[in-house]
């Protein structure tokens, strides 16, 4: 066959447009990146998008921005329009997101574009339909409000390739949620949402008066945002300026999580990243990361932001310097945050006074500070660099120091907890758990679809019929379209008695107890109520009973209205609970108070008066049958002494006061906290159905890597443990040095 050379053509220009479009809007999140930012640039502070089919049938995005001028309406989807750029020199000096005006216009040459947009001075709305970057006929008045909707319907019709390139429409749905939730932690201060077309419930929903936590947490989950610290710093040398949260030292979880903002735009910079994970490689376990959400401002000049189509990808002036400058930063604060690992100090030690006004500084403060000073750190002054080094279970040759409960099922919820194993009793669904059906419905590989189940169950359980003024809803409260990729929904709670309580707990709080506490490192278990601890050159001996009961009834008060769910496998009848309870002496039970059987129906009825409240507030679950099927989950991993649980229900009937809110809310904390707290009876329970060796190093786990990482971080101690007794202060470490050298 003779070889015939092809013959060139110029490619049809709609072709060319359609190539080019394709390479800026690659799949449905970058289009809606896009039109986010544009909304921004507009001054809006409500962005709403809805999507269906992962984005692939239909974006919509409304704001309440500036609108767009009627007179613009025939170019704005046309290339190289812009309201924001006018010379290229600009290009050196932008501040506002779109620059090129280069977005609708590629958009438009891929799908189906409407615009409906008002401004503030317009008489009316106007809607106009574009194709291929131009106008289909002229924009037509209608009614509407001030801002822009813009709808994007049938995304890559004319591009089968591009079309073929996208994933399933759940993994481009995860990818529209992730994209709009990371705006929404940057951008507090904005309302977003985020849902599926035709459902009420929004997949992100943040409210425009939500901090940058908050919106972590509703995004992220209760296990994230407990963990995190704030950093922030700035060199004017190098022109920058950093802010933002990242985890701590006793945080970790199996893949990176890095929200990268340089100059208000969502980006990518591997170099970055890898900086400063070295950073954490030091601190965390082997193959863990940690959540990184970083905002970085450079002087514009300095950006050079036309790299790539996407504009993912941001290169700046002295990279290297300002990521040493960054990974410096971070590091000083991760120390700060986890002195334990540090004892160089010797300062007053609590327990000295009960002056709450002595030691205000935060523990992390205090630690960078003590470093700080530089002072000379005599032989006598440190005690251990590394508080995992010696316990004293290194002394107890327990079969496995690190197991976790085996005994009751706690269900992971995070890639980082996933070291604990199954059991069966008990099956738990937590806020963040529900958070990760995001994940579900994209890649996960382990049993997405029996957790999705559990999850939309518990979210029509979880319902919460009487939202009243004082009780704010983060989410739609229409549950009947809950469906399993809906995130958790923080409440906020505007009660007044809750929040007298929290302040109550607050101006309770014994600063250096709780510096203490913050900082120790954990010695070893002396038996399930009793535990050692050091905090700089002293020994104490803690109550972990007490303590742990206190740490309960204050997260009962502080996540008041917002708990996880451990639901009980076999359900407990609320009868045959208060029947046992009756029967045990300490129930006070005499022949006076009538047969036990008709209080055991009293309490039964009783309770189920209560069950919805108790159901909304704490997570308390009773059914119509007049069984307990749930408990409130306080703490993860953490499963209370099952065996006081009749006494517990009989206590609540008995107990409470039911009549006055603030009482109530009080009386049932302290009650529920009672139950939950560890106690001799815990060691039992689990003697009974372990074999005793296990059983007591599980208790001892739960104790050390369960209650005592939760005091560090979750426990305000109340001025009167320094004199009650819960915690004593054994010893001074250079004096028994003082002994030994005598020896
Ligand atoms: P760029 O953002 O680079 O200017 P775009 O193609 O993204 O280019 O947008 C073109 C123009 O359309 C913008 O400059 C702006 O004037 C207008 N525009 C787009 N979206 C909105 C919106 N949501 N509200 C107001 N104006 C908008
Ligand atoms: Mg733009």
């Amino acid at each position: 066959m003779p070889l015939t050379a092809g013959v060139i053509r110029r490619l049809d220009e709609t072709v060319v447009n359609r190539i080019a479009a394709g390479e800026v809007i690659q799949r449905p999140a970058n289009a809606i990146k896009e039109m986010i930012e544009n909304c921004l640039d507009a001054k809006s502070t409500n962005i709403q998008v809805t999507v269906k089919d992962g984005g692939m049938k239909l974006i919509q995005i409304q704001d309440n921005g500036c609108g767009i001028r009627k007179e613009d309406m025939d170019i704005v989807c046309e290339r190289f329009t812009t309201s924001k750029l006018q010379s290229f020199e600009d290009l050196s000096s932008i501040s506002t997101y779109g620059f090129r005006g280069e977005a609708l216009a590629s958009i438009s040459h891929v799908a189906h574009v409407t615009i409906t947009t008002k401004t503030a001075d317009g008489k009316c709305a106007y809607r106009a339909n574009y194709s291929d970057g131009k106008l289909k006929g002229p924009p037509k008045p209608c009614a509407g409000n001030q801002g822009t909707q813009i709808t994007v319907e049938d995304l890559f019709y004319n591009v089968s390739t591009r079309r073929k390139a996208l994933k399933s429409p759940s993994e481009e749905h995860a990818r529209i949620v992730e994209v709009v939730s990371r705006y929404a932690i940057h951008n507090s201060g904005i309302a977003f949402s985020v849902k599926k077309q035709g459902e009420t419930m929004a997949d992100v929903r943040t409210l425009s008066n939500a901090t940058t936590v908050d919106n972590i947490r509703s995004t992220f989950g209760n296990a994230v945002s407990r963990e995190l610290i704030e950093v922030g710093c700035e060199d004017p040398k190098l022109a920058f300026k950093i802010k933002g949260y990242v985890t701590n030292a006793n945080y970790s979880m199996k893949k990176c999580i890095f929200l990268l903002f340089i100059n208000a735009r969502l980006v990518e910079s591997s170099s970055l990243k890898k900086a400063i994970e070295t950073v954490y490689a030091a601190y965390l376990p082997k193959n863990t990361h940690p959540f990184l959400y970083l905002s970085l401002d450079i002087v514009p000049q300095n950006v050079d932001v036309n790299v790539h189509p996407t504009k993912h990808e941001v290169h700046f002036l002295h990279e290297d310097s300002i990521i040493e400058k960054v990974q410096q930063h971070i590091e000083s604060k991760l120390l700060g945050s986890n002195s334990s690992r540090l004892y160089f100090t010797q300062t007053l030690l609590p327990g000295a006074s009960i002056s709450a006004s002595e030691v205000t500084k935060p523990a992390s403060g205090s630690s960078s500070a003590s470093q700080k000073s530089g002072d000379k750190v005599y032989a006598h002054q440190m005690i251990r660099t590394d508080s995992r080094e010696q316990k004293l279970d290194a002394f107890l040759q327990l079969v496995s120091r690190s197991q976790p409960p085996t005994s009751l099922q706690c269900q992971p919820s995070k890639a980082e907890e996933q070291n604990c194993p199954k059991g069966s009793t008990l099956e738990r669904v937590s806020d963040v758990e529900l958070l990760e059906v995001l994940e579900t419905t994209s890649s996960r590989e382990d049993n997405g679809t029996e957790r999705k189940e559990t999850v939309s169950s518990t979210s029509i359980r979880r319902k919460r019929p009487h939202a009243d003024s004082d009780v704010e809803m983060i989410e739609d409260e229409s549950d009947n379209n809950m469906t399993a990729a809906s995130t958790p929904r923080r409440r906020i709670i505007n009660l007044t008695s809750i929040q007298i309580l929290r302040k109550e707990t607050e101006e309770r709080a014994h600063k250096n107890l709780q510096d203490m506490l913050r900082n120790h490192s954990f010695v070893g278990c002396v038996s399930p109520q009793w535990a050692l601890v050091q905090y700089q050159t002293k020994l104490y001996l803690l109550n972990t009973t007490k303590l742990s009961q206190e740490l309960f009834y204050q997260i009962l008060i502080f996540d008041f209205g917002n708990f996880g769910i451990m639901r009980l496998s076999e359900y407990a009848p609320l009868y045959d609970l208060a029947m046992l309870a009756l029967d045990t002496p300490d129930s006070g039970w005499t022949e006076e108070d009538g047969p036990k059987e008709g209080l055991a129906e009293y309490i039964v009825q009783f309770l189920q008066k209560k069950a919805e409240m108790l159901r909304d507030y704490f997570s308390l679950e009773i059914d119509e049958k007049g069984n307990l099927t749930g408990l409130p989950l306080l703490i993860d991993n953490y499963i209370p002494p099952l065996e006081g649980l009749p006494m517990f229900i009989l206590r609540l009937a008995t107990e409470v006061n039911w009549d006055d809110e603030k009482e109530c809310f009080e009386s049932f904390s302290k009650e529920c906290s009672m139950f939950y707290s560890i106690r001799k009876q815990y060691i039992l329970q689990e003697h009974a159905t372990e074999d005793s060796e296990l059983g007591s190093a599980s208790w001892r786990w739960t104790t050390e890597h369960i209650l005592y990482k939760a005091f560090r971080t979750h426990l305000l101690p109340p001025n009167p443990f320094a004199e009650d007794g819960s915690i004593l202060q054994l010893a001074n470490l250079p004096d028994l040095y003082k002994v030994f050298e005598r020896c």
